[in-house]
């Protein structure tokens, strides 16, 4: 499975914005984005053109940063985000949203939106170390995108794991959507339906996402 594996908080100072990409060291000092806000690389303090920089973005420059920043959120590679833009494109309703949904209804995400790991990079360890299953099944595969009415669980023997046995105490008091459900005492959950637009990170434009394929 292919993988961005550079520094993960360079990713953060390149949008210009803290991605919680690294669970909770995000909320601790120690994030990078705290202590170096500008952007990597040699001209990062002095702003380049485009985002904290004097020049003007262009249309590009935005959509461009708009489908790089949801790809780093969810931490996906190039050729599957097209893929799951196609995907999207190809079924009915609006495309923007249909590919949001998509993003969300991957395996790691649904993993990290249900507490059951602090970031979505863990989740992505954790459910290929073979720790979860699907419907019963064990599955290893963060990209498998889940249906609603799936169901995603810790596996038997996994839960012997301190890490698990911990999280049953710890995940209660973590909040998960809606649009989920979870059963902590058998650290199970269940995607009950796709979020709708305002369940999901407004922080995201699907719109400029949409522009920049469509060029
Ligand atoms: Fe981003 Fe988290 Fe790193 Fe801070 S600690 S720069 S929020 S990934």
């Amino acid at each position: 499975m292919a993988k961005y594996i550079g520094p993960v908080c360079k990713l953060c100072r390149r949008e210009g914005e803290k991605l919680f990409l690294k669970g909770d060291r995000c909320f601790t000092p120690k994030c990078a984005f705290q202590r170096r806000s500008f952007a990597p690389g040699q001209h990062g303090k002095s702003g380049g053109r485009g985002r904290g920089g004097m020049g003007r973005e262009s249309d590009y420059g935005r959509q461009l940063r708009a489908k790089q920043r949801a790809r780093r959120v969810y931490g996906v590679l190039e050729r599957q985000f097209r893929r799951y833009y196609e995907t999207a494109r190809g079924r009915h309703g609006l495309t923007g949203l249909n590919l949001l949904q998509i993003l969300e209804s991957r395996m790691d995400n649904i993993v990290y939106r249900l507490g059951f790991a602090s970031s979505r990079a863990q989740a992505r360890l954790l459910v290929t170390h073979g720790h979860f299953t699907v419907n019963g099944r064990r599955t290893d595969v963060p990209s498998m995108l889940l249906a609603p009415g799936d169901a995603l669980q810790v596996r038997e023997g996994s839960r012997q794991i301190s890490y698990f046995k911990q999280l049953m105490t710890d995940a209660g008091s973590r909040t998960f959507p809606a649009w989920l459900n979870r059963d902590v005492s058998n650290l199970v959950g269940t995607l009950q339906r796709l979020p709708e637009r305002a369940e999901i990170d407004g922080s995201l434009d699907e719109q400029l996402i949409v522009e920049y394929y469509s060029r």
